[in-house]
């Protein structure tokens, strides 16, 4: 596509908060460093191996030394990654998501605030920047709030929803492995269910840590817009994935329609248009729609499958791949099946949906029937261009996430 592209599929050269974070929340804004002996403690370790170790806060030992890891929790992670061959000072480098000691009143060790990881942040981000790690673990849901939290617009969840995965996160071009916490493995109820997913999780990063970052090509630069629809007559057979951005959620009520459509017929191809108001101009994507020989992917195919008997009178043939259920099938923990939580897990993208999300939304909130905001989208200028480019990246994805899950699931 020849215009300007704006969503962030292109990797950033500096790291710098996106749009929307608190800029003006500084190390000093917490007041943490007022009340403790190590304040604003500073990275530790020789990075040997290149892993960076994000944890949660420093504890009473750690606060007392100057260093991070040197109580319990600290001697767990020594001994676990000694196991599998990682020395967590000679190998890693150690910071955590707050670096003063947050103590309750009585000065016990606390859970940081979302505030004091916030304020927190900026010196996460800086040692990233500066010592641009090759992974970089998030041991529990601080450390998860701290590194990924500001770039979702909803809360990511806790550490059950990301642990696991390694992320080849396009921002900060490092690995991401997020894990449970230490003192979390070693306080959990289920000790040796906690422990040996724990142990699971890491013998996995030891295997993968020094992986080649993947290369990924720009996908918007795989977006072909179209208002002549026959270049679909070219997809005969093979694999092509396909999606729809609709006036709503369901079909049935008068007035809705699905606006925009995307084929992908490859990992860096697809057909993106706004869908014709005539049957005649409709006819080859029709045609794509019943060709048996062309197997159908789509992320939860029933949206798009009632979409078009509905609005099209178009049975969908050749459906063959549903990823959102194979990412269930895969893993079937709750909340990850989402294809913007799916394109950051395997892809590393995050974010390329938040212009357009409002648009999709109802403003009556508990009518399932009522319609969007994607008609105030198309109206204004670059709205098309928008909701077109937003609606290939979509099909890309579904695209590049069925071949992965394909090889996968062999
Ligand atoms: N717990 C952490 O999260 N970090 C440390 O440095 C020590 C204990």
């Amino acid at each position: 596509m020849a215009t300007e592209p704006f969503f962030q599929t292109k990797q950033p050269n500096k790291l710098s908060p996106p749009k929307g974070a608190k800029k003006e929340l500084s190390c000093l804004s917490c007041g943490l460093h007022l009340q403790v002996k190590s304040p604003r403690m500073e990275p530790f370790g020789e990075f040997g191996k290149g892993i960076l170790n994000v944890g949660e806060a420093p504890g009473e030992v750690e606060d007392e030394k100057g260093k991070q890891w040197q109580g319990p929790a600290g001697h767990a992670l020594q001994e676990a990654y000694t196991q599998l061959g990682i020395d967590l000072f000679a190998d890693c480098l150690n910071i955590n998501a707050v670096n003063c000691r947050p103590v309750d009143e009585k000065g016990n060790n606390r859970a940081p605030t979302s505030n004091e990881i916030a304020c927190c942040r900026q010196r996460v981000l800086q040692v990233i920047d500066q010592y641009k790690p090759q992974s970089i673990v998030l041991l529990g849901g601080v450390a998860v709030q701290s590194v990924l939290g500001f770039r979702w617009k909803k809360d990511p969840g806790g550490i059950t929803r990301w642990r696991g995965f390694s992320i080849p996160d396009r921002y900060f071009k490092s690995w991401i492995f997020p894990t449970f916490h230490p003192s979390y493995v070693e306080r959990s109820g289920d000790k040796r269910e906690a422990k040996t997913v724990w142990m699971r999780d890491l013998k996995h990063i030891a295997q993968t840590f020094t992986s080649p970052f993947p290369q990924f090509r720009e996908e918007e630069k795989c977006i072909e817009v179209i208002s002549d629809l026959s270049a679909l007559l070219t997809i005969q057979n093979g694999w092509a994935s396909f999606d729809y951005e609709t006036t709503g959620l369901k079909p049935h009520s008068a007035g809705h329609r699905i606006v925009c459509v995307t084929v992908a017929d490859a990992v860096d191809h697809c057909f993106s248009f706004i869908l014709p108001e005539s049957k005649n101009e409709r006819s080859p994507f029709l045609s794509f729609l019943g060709n048996k020989q062309v197997g159908k992917i789509a992320h939860n195919t029933k949206f798009e499958r009632i979409w078009s008997e509905t609005r099209l009178r178009q049975p969908v043939e050749g459906q063959v791949w549903d990823t959102m259920l194979a990412a269930h099938v895969l893993d079937n923990r709750p909340d990850i099946t989402g294809l913007k939580f799916q394109a950051y897990v395997n892809f590393g993208i995050v974010g390329y949906a938040d212009e357009i999300t409002p648009y999709l939304k109802t403003k009556e909130e508990n009518n399932a029937n009522a319609k969007n905001q994607i008609e105030e989208l198309l109206a204004q200028p670059g709205g098309k261009h928008k909701l077109l480019t937003y609606c290939g990246l979509d099909g890309i994805f579904t695209y590049q996430l069925a071949m992965k899950q394909m090889r996968l699931l062999k």
